[in-house]
């Protein structure tokens, strides 16, 4: 060993010699991007650098995009995630690994920023990355973590950087970041449950899609207006929640949607634009009503989670908790990134929802209203438009 020592040290600067040129010549190779699980990073052009054919990021930009401890110094960087730290010194150029100084520093400084192999960082950290080089892309992910596999990662990539006409607005959500969202919905309300449930939501900062019943609006105004002023969304539910009534004819179901959607304008001010069909679309809605419906506009939802809340009873609310983990856990390892769940204002819903919430918080989901602005597909028949 001691005698292989010093020709290790020769190999070495032999190496970091052979690095500098690469460095300026970092910038005449094509820009490379890094995606992460499903995620484009939105790095800047020239960050992401080649040296000596190897992909090097900025350590602590890199770092945040994976959701690492960074603590900063006045000399020293360190980044740790699942259990390994890499610490960055700027006054001794040096590299400590999981408390082990490396003879040759990964970490260098380029442009005063320091930098570090993308490979090197995921794979320390837990993650695994792979070359794209179709796309010249590296991406980043965990098998623990749902995503696309890389034919479809590279379809999408494909497709998102075809140019789009500027007008166009956008049909989903803004990758904000690859929380799947998790959308709780409450039908049946205004009533006396549906002011505890806005308790609880006000209290755990969140909002939800309320599909009320118009003949109930009637006798709770100020409940509905109160659902409004505090941010939730009021969707449709129909006028009297009565199968035979409602779904008697295309005429009878638009009238009663219209009619709602006039009162809850009354009421609170707000156009409401989404449905919840009683009982589910499927077999209700009939192609004449969804016609209708996407002539006047209209966007139907059901759901993905059914919580079957209502047949369980305030003593067992636990089980209304297991169906949203189960049925939310189901949706995301099917990739579902917008998932929709059915609750009602009742009793037992009350008792079940802080743990509901508290357990999709804790699990890296976001829990977001009904946004018009962002429709996304959500009914039994995957009809378009609706
Ligand atoms: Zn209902």
């Amino acid at each position: 060993m001691r005698m292989k020592f010093p020709l290790l040290c020769m190999l070495i600067i032999a190496i970091t010699v052979l690095l500098l040129p690469t460095k300026t010549e970092a910038t005449s190779t094509p820009q490379r991007s890094i995606g992460l699980h499903d995620r484009m990073l939105p790095f800047q052009a020239g960050e992401v650098r080649t040296v000596n054919t190897q992909m090097v990021v900025p350590l602590e930009k890199m770092a945040r995009y994976l959701n690492a401890d960074i603590i900063k110094t006045a000399n020293q960087m360190t980044v740790t995630k699942n259990n390994t730290s890499i610490s960055y010194n700027y006054k001794t150029n040096e590299t400590v690994v999981n408390g082990e100084i490396e003879t040759v520093s990964t970490v260098q400084l380029i442009d005063g920023i320091p930098y570090i192999p993308l490979r090197f960082l995921g794979e320390a950290t837990g993650f695994k990355v792979d070359y794209l080089s179709n796309i010249l892309t590296a991406r980043i992910y965990t098998d623990t973590y749902p995503h696309l596999s890389h034919p479809e990662f590279i379809k999408k990539v494909k497709t998102d950087r075809q140019p789009k006409p500027s007008s166009k607005p956008t049909t989903s959500p803004p990758a904000s970041s690859d929380k799947p969202i998790v959308y709780l919905t409450f039908d049946d309300g205004p009533n006396h449950s549906t002011t505890e449930n806005l308790r609880i939501l006000k209290e755990y900062k969140v909002k939800g899609t309320f599909f009320f019943v118009g003949s109930q609006i009637n006798y709770n105004q100020a409940l509905t207006n109160q659902a409004h002023d505090e941010g939730h969304y009021i969707g449709l539910h129909s006028m009297t929640h009565d199968r035979s009534k409602l779904y008697a004819s295309s005429k009878a179901f638009m009238g009663e949607m219209q009619k709602e959607a006039d009162l809850i304008k009354k009421v609170t001010g707000h156009t409401s634009v989404l449905i919840r069909a009683p009982y589910g679309s499927s077999p209700y809605v009939t192609p004449a009503m969804r016609e209708a419906l996407k002539s006047k506009g209209y966007k139907l939802w059901d759901w993905d989670v059914d919580t079957v809340d209502w047949s369980i009873s305030e003593a067992n609310y636990q089980r209304i908790v297991n169906n949203v983990k189960n049925g939310v856990e189901k949706a995301r390892r099917a990739n579902d990134k917008h998932i929709v769940v059915l609750l009602h204002d009742r009793a037992q819903t009350n008792k079940a929802l802080p743990a509901i919430i508290e357990w999709l918080q804790k699990s890296g989901y976001s829990i977001e209203r009904y946004n018009p602005e962002y429709h996304v597909t959500q009914n039994f028949g995957n009809h378009k438009g609706i």
